[in-house]
Parts: C-alpha cells; structure tokens; sequence
C-alpha cells in the first residue's frame, strides 16, 4: 500500500522509472500561476518526464473562468489552460493530460484533485458540480471513470477553515502526501500519518505555479502506464512511488 520514498534533488538518481507531474497550474486559467501552459510542458519535457496532469483552479477557486456568466462560457474559459498544455505536449512528445483542483467552497475550503475524467464531462455530467456535496461529487466522478485524491489536506491557509478536517465514509482514492507547495515540511508528514491512519495510497505533486517550482515533487511508475485511465488504476493500487525534494538541501 505505501510506496518507497526518495528524498533526491535530480530525479535521474532514482533509477529507471517513468514520472508524471500530478499537480500543476497554468497563467491561462489560474490566478495565481505565473507560467503559461507552454513554457510549463517544456520543462517537463526536458526533465524527461513522461507526462503531466493540468490540474487548474476550478471555478470556486482561484480561477479566472469563475468571472464569465454561463457554465458553458466558463467551462471554456476553465479549459484554456489544458488545452495549450495538450497542444504543447503533443507537439513535443510529452503526455498531458485533464484534471482539477477542485475546492470544497460550500464546506470548510479544503482542496480536492480529480483525476481521470475528459474535458467534455465538464458541460454534461458535471455541469453545475461546484454546488455539489464533496460526497456527490466523489459518487459521479466514480462513475465516470476518474479518481479523487485529497490534495495537501493539512495546508494551513486563509481559504481553509479547518485544516486536516476529517470526512469519516468519503470514497477518496488516495492522499497527497508530499506537496511541495506546502509552506512547512510538518503539513506533509501529517498528511502521510493520515494516509496510514485511512489506509489510502500515496501521492506527491508539486503544486507548481512557475516554471521555477517545476518536478518538486511527483510520482514515478516502474511501468508505463498504456493510457490515463491505467495511470488512474496505479494510483488507486498503491503503485505509485512518491518522490520530493524537500527544502533541506541534501
Ligand atoms: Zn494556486
Ligand atoms: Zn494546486
């Protein structure tokens, strides 16, 4: 169930494995980003990795495609993001791949990763979802086909009310334990201490805003999985290796 951890500053060091970004931002969609989609994927690309997962602020985050009026306009602006990633990726050879950062903002903030679904489910099966329960919301994403991870839920921030709430019965996939985005090493450790006590597999992604926080932390594969859904299977199998770099220089 948990997987080995590396504590490395170059990746390379860990062996032959294939890595995937699993948490990462772009200027297009997100507020907070900095980096556009492009410059993002060649980073990636250059490290080697073989894929990343665009998880952008949904619409009851820090994302701009909140501003427009209908879903349909947002759901457009929300995707801006992805679809440069996708189209930089192709163009290069790097996996890119749809996902959210969903935020719980009709309970306590806290912050969800959705992984696995298409950008069309956005105008069907999951149009009006940021008024939904976080357990609905759990239940359709199932259905479709994707997985939920609980995103840094120890993260001490004014958007949180309550950080490390516990949601005793929510079917998540698995806990992202390493967020290099996390201000203190001490949120991630308790994140991993809850992922013991819930027996959920292991996550890391760096939470990346700039190309200058790029494969901070993320996930390897000892193989490669044949499409997004089997990337979706490793997680929930627990075969995802975590790694990081943490802010003590080794
Ligand atoms: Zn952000
Ligand atoms: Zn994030």
């Amino acid at each position: 169930m948990y997987q080995l951890l590396f504590f490395t500053k170059d990746f390379r060091k860990v062996g032959f494995m294939y890595f995937y970004e699993l948490h990462l931002h772009t200027a297009e969609t997100s507020r907070c980003a900095r980096s556009p989609a492009q410059d993002m994927v060649k980073e990636y690309a250059d490290r080697g990795f073989s894929g990343i997962v665009v998880t952008d602020h949904f619409i009851n985050g820090n994302s701009y495609a909140g501003e427009k009026n209908t879903w349909e306009e947002k759901m457009d602006a929300y995707l801006l993001g992805y679809q440069a990633a996708k189209k930089a990726g192709d163009a290069i050879g790097l996996d890119v791949f749809f996902g959210i950062e969903y935020t719980h903002m009709g309970g306590n903030g806290e912050d969800y990763l959705l992984l696995g679904l298409k950008p069309e489910h956005l105008y069907a099966e999951l149009k009006d979802c940021d008024k939904w329960s976080i357990e609905y919301l759990c239940d359709v994403v199932h259905n479709l086909g994707g997985i939920v991870i609980r995103a840094h839920p120890y993260r001490v921030a004014g958007y949180i009310a309550r950080p490390g709430i516990e949601r005793p019965g929510l079917q998540i996939d698995a806990v992202e334990v390493f967020n290099a985005g996390n201000r203190e090493d001490a949120f991630n450790l308790q994140a991993m201490e809850m992922a013991m006590r819930e027996h959920k597999p292991w996550t890391a992604g760096s939470d990346t805003h700039h190309v200058s926080t790029v494969a901070t932390a993320y996930v390897g594969f000892e193989h490669k999985p044949k499409d997004y859904a089997e990337l979706c299977e490793f997680i929930r199998n627990g075969k995802a290796f975590t790694v990081y770099r943490p802010k003590i220089e080794t």
